[in-house]
């Protein structure tokens, strides 16, 4: 009887040890949460509901973030209400040039960074806030809103180097739109390593002269600025890094928003896209998991991606 009672015992332990091994549950991987992240937008100088929809879908369309909006009110309107719960997210893109946030919400900002929150900064972003000294060396470079000598220096590659040039001028400008080639200064970095050293960037326009306090960390494109097309005949900075407190920072001067979802080219471009996503991942988590794309452009063919995904 007691051999008997054993040879039970065991036999449930290893059907007990089977359907452990076997359950769904427990062997499949379990998906990822996405990561949280939030757009803050509202007043801009550009076509914020289009850009703000256009990077919504591009970053959820992936699978791998969940995204809030939060809007502003509208330009000359209260702000004392305007509050973000940067708390609830592991990154901010920032899609915002306008009036002033209330005092708690730049301080709540600046922890968030300082802490190591991680910051996209996109676009005209770097047009806001020029009096904003903290703010300015999130971004690193910044133009136009009285942008000046007094703003720090002019930075862009020359020779091989990043120069940074006192010389003084107008912060912020840009020739006409136009498709145009980005030129790689780090291949190492998780963001663009894999990613072609040279790749043709969908019409957009190319800013050039930005100065600022410039403290960049990666200089990841630059860009050439033809005198012929309006520009500064320079190679100037459009993807870059910046390091602030604990916080990871990604700047892309790249993405002018169009006139509608549809007719907006910068934003569909998949090299655009694929920044922006390699980017959420690279400052919500210092790393960069996502295979270089198939559909990537080359250095003399653009490509698109019209449904942003
Ligand atoms: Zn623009």
């Amino acid at each position: 009887m007691k051999r008997i009672t054993i040879y039970l015992a065991a036999l449930v332990f290893l059907f007990s040890g089977f359907f452990l091994l076997s359950s769904p549950v427990l062997s499949a991987r379990a998906p990822r949460k996405p990561v949280a992240g939030v757009i803050i937008t509202g007043q801009n100088n550009h076509n914020w509901p289009v850009s703000s929809e256009a990077l919504k879908r591009t970053l959820e369309n992936s699978g791998l973030f969940k995204m809030d909006v939060a809007v502003s009110p509208k330009e000359g309107g209260d702000m004392s209400g305007f509050s973000v719960d940067f708390s609830r997210y592991s990154f901010v893109v920032l899609d915002y040039n306008g009036d002033s946030w209330p005092e708690e919400m730049q301080e709540a900002f600046l922890k968030f960074v300082t802490r190591g929150g991680g910051v996209i900064v996109y676009h005209a972003a770097d047009n806001a806030f020029p009096q904003w000294n903290a703010y300015n060396h999130i971004i690193a470079l910044g133009g136009w809103g009285g942008r000046d000598e007094h703003s720090g220096p002019y930075v862009y590659w020359k020779d091989g180097a990043l120069v940074k040039d006192n010389a003084p001028g107008r912060g912020g400008s840009h020739g006409s739109r136009h498709a145009y080639v980005l030129n790689c200064r780090d291949s190492r970095h998780p963001v663009v390593k894999g990613l072609p050293e040279r790749w043709k960037h969908a019409e957009d326009e190319l800013y050039d002269r930005m100065r600022g306090p410039g403290e960049i960390k990666d200089l990841l494109y630059t860009a050439y600025s033809s005198e012929e097309r309006g520009g500064s005949g320079r190679e100037e900075p459009m993807v870059f890094t910046v390091k602030y407190g604990r916080g990871r920072i990604f700047h892309t001067v790249l993405g002018h928003a169009g006139a509608t979802l549809e007719n907006n080219p910068a934003m569909q471009c998949a090299g655009f896209q694929t920044l922006i996503l390699r980017g959420a991942e690279w400052c919500a988590r210092g790393r960069v998991s996502q295979k270089v794309p198939e559909d990537f452009p080359t250095e003399t063919t653009v490509s698109m991606r019209p449904d942003y995904k």
